[in-house]
């Protein structure tokens, strides 16, 4: 560690900036939301000060006094001749100030790190001055992990931490009772910007003497395999699981999002083998949620789009649980991405639909009259083994045998391929492709639009180039 990142309280303090500009009004700009009071010496001839900032800032057209630097915790030197801005860091740091010259970390006693603000949370991002570019780059990504209401919990902690100490005088239960209240429904109030729900969870929390703890599923959509590809809402709730019930669609890079110590079920299950019966599923999803838990249910792709997420839903509710639904990026649409095949096209396809290649036994078959129809996209999901049918009843439904065909078998996975076909050579390109990972098949005239790693039928391309 070649510096050291202290924290400086606000309150009641005063920070001087000297100078005027660009630079001088961004480091003005830092002070506008703290309690530090900030005197502000532009100097003769100056810039002039933005609008916003004259009203926060106590502004002087000179230079600031001895007198002036009394006091100062802070001191920004914004610019000048080196004489002058020797001089006073000099007359600043004897009066035990700390000075910053802008932009010239020798000549300063601390840099400025690149800050993530969240009122109460600051999160600072320092390089030593080295290379503040990868600082903001750092600071962008935290930016994105931190909830914008963390601020607001933060603060509800500070406003209620005297009354939690006098209701628990036990160091551990004041612990269990902190973990609960910002990581359980108060939290979650917080962070949707809830401050009074926020408060009132809290209190009620601290109120239950023995709380009984209420579990909660999220069935959470962990997208097409690649981790880039989740949601950040979903990268949060793996974070904070008890419980992570998963797929065999749900890639090892999602998984390792989650906390290590979390309890991992695979439920997997692959084509006519369920290691887990669906209802065994609920059960768990059930037995772990009235343990107490935060329980991820987390599937492939989105869980609404052909992963009976509604029935798991439903068993849930109906065992009294909370649920909530985060969605995912299905595999079509990531399929359709990876492949470059815009699902609709002005000239193309005025429709797209999603439909599955293996319906429930006994079960309504999808509608082929709709799927077959001209200036449409249909996209299959299940459709390798399908492959047969799904060509004789598109083709029986009117839909021309040179109709392309993109099919990707693994998207968004190293291991992806793209073929691109045609409607009446659907099932032997299946085969002579050997394509037996997860697949998506895009069947319209948008699909010779795609991207292909292999062209089962060259002259399509030609064709549509
Ligand atoms: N809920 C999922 C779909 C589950 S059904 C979603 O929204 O994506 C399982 C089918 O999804 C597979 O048979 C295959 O058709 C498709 N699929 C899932 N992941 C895929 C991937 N990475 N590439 C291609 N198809 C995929």
């Amino acid at each position: 560690m070649r510096v050291f990142p202290a924290s400086i309280p606000l309150d009641g303090r005063t920070i001087i900036l000297a100078g005027s500009g660009f630079m001088a009004d961004a480091k003005a700009r830092l002070f506008v939301n703290s309690p530090a009071r900030l005197k502000w010496f532009t100097g003769r001839n100056a810039d002039p000060v933005p609008h916003d900032l004259a009203q926060v800032a106590e502004v002087y057209d000179r230079e600031p006094t001895r007198s002036d630097l009394r006091g100062a915790t802070l001191v920004f030197i914004a610019g000048g001749e080196p004489r002058f801005i020797d001089r006073l860091a000099r007359r600043a740091r004897r009066r035990g100030a700390l000075v910053n010259v802008v932009d010239s970390p020798a000549e300063s006693d601390f840099q400025v790190p690149a800050i993530v603000d969240r009122d109460e949370i600051v999160v600072s991002v320092a390089s030593g001055g080295s290379a503040p570019v990868l600082s903001v780059d750092i600071r962008s990504a935290v930016e994105q992990v931190l909830p914008a209401n963390v601020g607001i919990l933060a603060g509800l902690a500070r406003e209620l931490r005297g009354t939690v100490k006098s209701v628990l005088d036990k160091f551990d239960d004041r612990r269990a009772f902190w973990e609960r209240a910002l990581r359980g429904e108060a939290r979650d109030a917080a962070l949707r910007g809830d401050r009074a729900a926020a408060r009132r969870l809290m209190l009620k929390t601290l109120n239950e003497v023995q709380p009984e703890k209420t579990g909660i599923v999220h069935l959470v959509g962990a997208g097409p395999g690649d981790p880039d590809l989740l949601t950040l809402k979903a990268a949060r709730l793996l974070r904070e699981a008890d419980v992570i019930v998963h797929d065999r669609l749900v890639s090892e890079g999602v998984l390792n999002m989650a906390r290590r110590d979390a309890l991992r079920i695979d439920v997997g299950k692959t084509k006519g083998h369920h290691p887990v019966p669906q209802e065994e599923i609920g059960d768990i999803l059930v037995r772990e949620a009235r343990k107490g838990q935060r329980v991820v249910r987390i599937k492939g792709g989105d869980p609404f789009i052909f992963g009976r997420g509604g029935e798991e839903l439903d068993v849930v509710r109906a065992a009294g649980i909370d649920a909530e639904v985060t969605p995912g990026i299905s595999a079509a649409l990531a399929c359709a991405a990876s492949a470059q095949v815009p699902l609709t096209h002005r000239d193309h396809a005025q429709t797209v639909t999603f439909a599955s290649g293996v319906v429930k036994s006994g079960g309504p078959d999808a509608d082929y009259e709709t799927l077959a129809a001209p200036n449409a996209t249909s996209v299959f999901y299940m459709g390798v083994g399908a492959a047969p049918q799904i060509e004789a009843k598109m083709l029986a439904a009117g839909r021309a045998g040179a109709t392309p065909v993109m099919l990707v078998e693994n998207g968004t996975h190293d291991n992806e391929r793209r073929i691109l076909t045609r409607l009446d050579s659907l099932a032997d390109t299946v085969v002579r492709e050997r394509v037996h990972g997860p697949s998506i098949i895009m069947i319209g005239e948008t699909a010779a639009l795609g991207q292909v790693t292999a062209a089962a039928q060259t002259e399509l391309q030609e064709t549509y180039a």
